[in-house]
């Protein structure tokens, strides 16, 4: 098996396996119980958390959740909710998950102003133009790191000091679900995910800096300062944190990977390239014109070899993350994602490359229909 979307999941490493099961066994006391068992519930969380703040390189507070979708929930409505009186205005983007972008939806029909910018607009300073849109009444800024379609990369430090520099009351939050030990993540809330970096499912966290405050989406026993309340997992915290220690530091292999697989597909007639220059090395999307993206995933599928037809979480839905990016319809429609694994190997890039070449062979159809050659070259 060539298991290339590792953007949708990972598989979980051996250690975050052995992490839960070992906490499962030897450590289930509840974390708010007084007696020894709870407080070594309570170490191992304070344990976890600290690895995570250290990774993030930040300072401030982990809160635990069921994973990112939960953490954007939280952050987004729980700002708006706590600075509602300051201001009604939040900055977004066009491309953001639909964990983001349903959020921002609910909050525009309560009566805020949500302002949503599409990086076609200034690609080559995003960071910029989103600063620009910030005003006085501004109370959140919502942006992703990382775009989970395509790969394309915000500067985050540089984005938290232009927001800072346009309106310093105004808080950022960052969804950092692809960047999290990928690149250097920057917000006063960043919300991240376990199953991204070969931890299990189920388990996320929304980081929080000092004096940031926001409103809880559910109400209960008080656990995590009442902001987050629920018995804490500790097992797939642990796993959390076992999976966090064991992703790689160095990454210049996905340099590699990506180089190959660019110079395999610039060889091939009608094949774009849409992840934008400025992308992480792990995601590459790509169009293959005249070939609909699910006839090429299922090809690729049938030998053995897994990809996306752009992403996981808007299968049968039309994403707004193409048009963000100006792609043309058929450039969309025939959409590839390839997301590798530090495990992944060059051979691997080699066999898919020469599976979409037969599947050109097999599939394209011809010239013929109205398709633009064109296009856009992002
Ligand atoms: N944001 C981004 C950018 C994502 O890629 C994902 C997962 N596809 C999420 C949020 C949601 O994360 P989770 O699956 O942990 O809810």
């Amino acid at each position: 098996m060539i298991y290339l979307d590792n953007a949708a999941t990972t598989k979980p490493c051996e250690q975050a396996i052995k992490a839960a099961a070992d906490t499962a066994r030897n450590c289930f006391g509840n974390v708010s119980s007084l007696h020894k068992l709870g407080i070594e519930s309570e170490k191992l969380m304070n344990s976890a958390s600290k690895t995570l703040l250290n990774r993030l390189s930040c300072k401030g507070t982990i809160y635990f959740t069921s994973g990112a979708t939960e953490s954007n929930n939280l952050a987004i409505r729980g700002v708006a909710d706590a600075y509602k009186r300051r201001g009604n205005r939040i900055v977004t983007t066009a491309m953001e998950h639909p964990s983001v972008a349903r959020a921002m939806d609910a909050l525009e029909k309560q009566g805020f102003e949500i302002v949503r910018l599409s990086p076609k607009d200034a690609i080559d300073n995003f960071e910029q133009y989103i600063a620009d849109n910030v005003t006085k009444d501004t109370i959140l800024v919502s942006c992703m790191a990382v775009n989970n379609e395509n790969g394309f990369k915000v500067d985050t430090e540089k984005l938290y000091r232009l927001v800072k520099s346009a309106n310093n009351d105004t808080v950022v939050h960052i969804d950092g679900v692809q960047g999290f030990c990928k690149v250097k993540l920057m917000g006063d809330l960043i919300s991240i995910s376990a199953h991204k970096i070969h931890g299990l499912k189920g388990i996320g966290a929304l980081y929080c800096a000092d004096k940031i405050r926001f409103s809880p989406l559910v109400y209960g026993g008080g656990q995590q300062k009442n902001l987050r309340p629920g018995t804490e997992p500790v097992e797939l915290i642990a796993s959390f944190e076992a999976a966090v220690k064991a992703y790689p530091t160095d990454l210049s292999h996905y340099g590699v990977l990506n180089r190959r697989l660019k110079e395999r597909l610039g060889r091939m007639e009608d094949v774009y390239i849409n992840s934008p220059d400025n992308s992480v090395n792990n995601i590459l999307s790509f169009s293959v014109l005249g070939v609909r993206s699910e006839i090429m995933l299922h090809s690729l599928e049938e030998h053995d070899i897994f990809v996306s037809s752009g992403s996981a979480c808007s299968k049968g839905k039309i994403s707004s993350v193409p048009d963000s990016f100006g792609l043309s319809a058929d450039r969309a429609d025939s959409t590839i994602r390839v997301s590798f694994s530090m495990e992944t190997t060059i051979d691997d890039i080699d066999r898919l490359a020469d599976e979409i070449e037969n599947g050109i062979a097999r599939f394209r159809r011809t010239k013929s229909n109205n398709r633009t050659k064109k296009g856009n070259n992002i």
